[in-house]
């Protein structure tokens, strides 16, 4: 017997996909029918084309909840935020968070805000030339830290 013996035995399946492929779809069409093959399309066409409407319909309100549009309290640059992600202004470097819809500076515990006004009130009729000095203080919240 010749040592390649074997091999003259093997058969070429290499044809057979194709066959096999046509085989089975004619055997799903006989059992379960045509009916349900073309709903079971019809139902994946549905869904396909549903489902990045869902998608995009479902984001748009996701970012309606967690956006924050604003400005920042310090150099009155608009802004836009996330609701839960403190973030810092682009333009002022300021440590910022979102809070009630607006942006608010966070700051170390203990930090106060300070816009001082000097207003000149030498020119008015009804009494000594005096300067009054408005000083507004804002507590800031804590920082996360
Ligand atoms: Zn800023």
């Amino acid at each position: 017997m010749a040592p390649n013996g074997f091999k003259q035995l093997q058969l070429n399946f290499s044809g057979m996909g194709c066959w096999l492929t046509l085989a089975i779809g004619f055997l799903l069409m006989t059992t379960v029918g045509i009916g349900w093959l073309l709903k079971s399309l019809l139902v994946l066409i549905v869904l396909l084309l549903l489902i990045p409407v869902v998608l995009v319909v479902g984001v748009q309100f996701w970012l309606r909840r967690n956006l924050v549009e604003g400005s920042c309290p310090a150099c009155d640059q608009p802004l836009t935020g996330f609701k839960t992600i403190p973030l810092s202004c682009p333009s002022c470097g300021a440590a910022l968070q979102a809070m009630d819809g607006t942006f608010v500076r966070v700051a170390a515990e203990g930090t106060i805000d300070v816009d001082a006004i000097n207003v000149d009130v030498s020119n008015l009729d009804d009494g000594p030339a005096d300067n009054v000095t408005i000083v507004d203080v804002d507590v800031l919240p804590p920082a996360d830290t």
